[in-house]
């Protein structure tokens, strides 16, 4: 069933620029829902490196990509933002009143007076396994991501692939399995020193399987996976085939909202990143100015300004104070 959602600002992105964003606009007094195709905030720092420092963030030295967004979240916390997750933003209509309708690829439907894209260099998606037989059993047989462990138990496990994902999940199933086995096109693996380790320790003492190649085709027998054929010919028997090659972004539905770009970026202007949508703005990784770096630090300056304005778009009527945080944060969190 569709329904709809009224909000002050309707954020796209839940990365480190949206989330700062819900904290820029929630001092500020307005309410902020944000929608991210993933099943949990972060954007790049969390999918990509959530354990990888960070040493460019001001006044925090070192920080893991995690912990920055743990962080972020906790400062928006006193907002309350609100975040819808799994679902992917898809079309943008601008109504009679000036607000704007957005509409997710499950007819979820916002009504918002601004809309913020903070949407980095996309929707995150698996690389998909290029073996035939492998669309037919994708979401059974076949995983891309493990959303609950337990499932695996005591099953026949093909782990492909030779990098961080396919290592940690070869040895955090291995144990649970009833077998693993691990498939990569060469004996050499691209993952932690330690993780490389730990899985060598576990193939030379037999406790996990280890076959070089290629995945040529996924077998199957009365509509169910029974095992994998590598290049070559060699077969190897499993129920499940788990394919970790990392996660290509594509900008998507973006590109059709009718906004100014420039390649794959969103022009925005440098005073209030509004885009060449009236009500429509662009913060962090996915716009683009003369001079723009990609980088975390400058999506957090970017939200700043792009809040003030969503601000003056808002409450054209009342007149504007610019406090610092401590006056503002003062009735969230009480007098310190
Ligand atoms: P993202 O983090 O990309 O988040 C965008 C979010 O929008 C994603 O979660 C995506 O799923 C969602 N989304 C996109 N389209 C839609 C849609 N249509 N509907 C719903 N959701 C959508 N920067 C630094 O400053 N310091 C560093 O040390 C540093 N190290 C890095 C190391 C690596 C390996 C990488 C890859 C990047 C690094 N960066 C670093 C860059 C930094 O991660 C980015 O600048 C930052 O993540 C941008 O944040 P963002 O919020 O703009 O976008």
């Amino acid at each position: 069933e569709v329904s709809e959602i009224e909000t002050d600002v309707l954020i796209v992105g839940a990365g480190p620029c949206g989330l700062f964003a819900t904290f820029e606009l929630g001092m500020l007094g307005m309410r902020c829902d944000v929608v991210d195709v993933l099943d949990r905030p972060g954007g790049q720092c969390a999918e990509l490196y959530p354990e990888k420092p960070i040493y460019d963030i001001p006044a925090l030295p070192d920080c893991s990509g995690e912990q920055l967004i743990d962080n972020l979240l906790l400062q928006a916390r006193p907002f309350e933002p609100r975040f819808h997750f799994g679902l992917m933003v898809e079309a943008l209509n601008r109504m009679d009143d000036g607000r704007w309708r957005v509409r997710t690829n499950d007819g979820q439907c916002f009504i918002a007076g601004a809309v913020v894209i903070a949407a980095g260099s996309g929707c995150f998606s698996p690389r998909k396994l290029p073996a035939a037989g492998a669309e037919m059993h994708e979401g059974e047989g076949l995983l891309y991501a493990v959303r609950e462990r337990e499932r695996l138990r005591g099953k026949h496990l093909v782990v492909v692939g030779g990098g961080d994902s396919a290592l940690d999940w070869a040895l955090n199933l291995h144990d649970i399995a009833e077998r693993l086995t691990l498939v990569h096109r060469r004996d050499r693996f691209r993952a932690a020193p330690d993780t490389v380790n730990k899985v060598r320790a576990l193939i030379d003492t037999g406790a996990m399987d280890f076959r070089a190649g290629a995945v040529a085709e996924l077998v199957d027998d009365s509509g169910q996976l029974s095992g994998v054929r590598l290049q070559g010919g060699d077969q190897v028997v499993c129920d499940h085939v788990l394919a970790f090659f990392g996660l290509s972004a594509r900008l998507g539905p973006l590109t059709s909202f009718g906004l100014d770009m420039h390649g794959d970026h969103i022009r925005v202007d440098t005073e209030r990143f509004a885009t060449s949508l009236d009500g429509v703005y662009a913060i962090g990784d996915v716009c683009w100015y003369p001079g723009k770096l990609r980088l975390i630090l400058s999506g957090f300056h970017e939200a700043a300004l792009m809040a003030h304005d969503v601000k003056r778009r808002l409450h054209p009527d009342i007149r504007h104070v610019f406090e610092h945080s401590t006056t503002a944060m003062k009735e969230h969190l009480g007098p310190r």
